[in-house]
């Protein structure tokens, strides 16, 4: 009964059954079980494919500078 992990790298999502990424060296993580991560490691990306931060991102973001403040 094989003992070996499937790996997952936390950068790019690469698989592997080392603790090293074989594409790119970085730090890779267990797959199963399944554990909640407060790191997060798909937010940075799923920031990005928002573009959060950028001008048109605050655009789109509700706004409490209406005309009923304006005095
Ligand atoms: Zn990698």
């Amino acid at each position: 009964m094989a003992r070996t992990k499937l790996q997952r790298c936390v950068e790019c999502g690469a698989f592997g059954l080392s603790e090293q990424c074989p594409e790119c060296k970085g730090r890779m993580e267990a797959v199963a079980p399944l554990k909640y991560s407060p790191e997060d490691p798909q937010g940075a990306r799923r920031r990005k494919r928002i573009d959060a931060g950028s001008e048109e991102w605050v655009d789109q973001l509700p706004s409490t500078d209406g005309d009923d403040l304006d005095e």
